[in-house]
């Protein structure tokens, strides 16, 4: 089977057990299905960074025994390439300039203003949206939660994919770059399952191949709060790689690697070995776990 899966962090903290074990899960699927597995850094967002996060994510990659094929690729390095699937999707009629601040739209998410009625004329800061083609519903066969269906009135409308600033938007940049680097596999955090539509109807307007997704359980912490940055879960103990990467597994519901393994390449040889998506719990909390740091 062609296999390309990616783990495409934005640098906006240290990994945390959360990352990881997205990192792993993407990393540890690809092997297991002899695929190639790439690293992308999604630093599109300057005022979200931290200084010297992107290093410290990829050495922390590399300490625990991810090595990736070929270069990684940097976002701010892409900004062509968005360009100019963004002119595609404006000559197509599928993006239009919109001068509305999110409180001048309609509660659905459209622009309240007919904006794109007025193209020629704008002439403030202007944001482009995506003009999203109503359907019935979108089904998506989510390898790892199972099928997920949108229904038309759920999903997003009109949504940006460039911003009043001039940034491109996460929904147009991670598909540009998941097709051109060839990507067939994603794997990522349910926190980003409300962004799948929006990128398979991204894709559809820009011909682009379908790409097989299959999402992780966000893990909750032990009070119940979801495990992020933003949330600031504490960063991953580098020191301590083969005990995180023992926590990763267990909370992918894995098997455990023997005991006797003590570096994380023979925990990854094994993880790989064992790899079964079929036992990736529907929910991950912190307090599953009998291995303590
Ligand atoms: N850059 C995103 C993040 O760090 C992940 C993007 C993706 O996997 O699609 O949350």
């Amino acid at each position: 089977m062609l296999y390309r899966g990616r783990f495409a962090p934005s640098p906006s903290g240290p990994l945390h057990m959360g990352s990881l074990v997205t990192a792993l899960a993407s990393y540890v699927d690809a092997r297991a299905n002899k695929g190639e597995w790439l690293v992308r850094i999604e630093d599109l967002d300057p005022p979200r960074e931290k200084p010297g996060a992107a290093k410290h994510i990829l050495s922390d990659l590399i300490i625990h025994g991810l090595h990736w094929d070929g270069e990684v690729i940097f976002q701010s390095s892409r900004l062509k390439a968005y360009e100019s699937a963004l002119s595609y999707l404006i000559k197509t009629n599928a993006a239009f300039k919109c001068i509305c601040p999110r409180k001048r739209l309609n509660n659905d998410g459209t622009c309240a203003s007919k904006c794109f009625l007025r193209q020629h004329y704008l002439s403030e800061k202007f944001a482009f949206r995506f003009e999203y083609d109503p359907r019935a519903s979108i089904k998506i066969n989510d390898f790892i939660l199972g099928e997920k269906i949108w229904k038309n009135q759920d999903l997003p409308k009109d949504f940006v994919i460039r911003r009043r600033d001039g940034l491109f938007s996460y929904q147009l940049a991670v598909l540009v770059d998941d097709i051109s680097q060839g990507i067939t596999h994603v794997i990522r955090g349910s926190d980003l399952l409300d962004s799948t539509p929006k990128q398979h109807e991204i894709g559809s307007a820009l011909n682009f191949p379908q790409l097989k997704y299959g999402h992780i359980p966000t893990i909750t912490d032990t009070e119940g709060k979801k495990l992020s940055k933003q949330t600031f879960a504490p960063p991953i103990d580098g020191n301590q790689a083969v005990q995180n990467l023992r926590q990763a597994l267990l909370l992918l519901g894995q098997k455990q690697p023997d005991n006797i393994l003590k570096t994380p390449s023979g925990i990854l040889r094994s993880a790989i070995e064992f790899w079964d998506r079929n036992t990736i719990p529907k929910e991950m909390t912190l307090t599953n776990l009998p291995i303590k740091n």
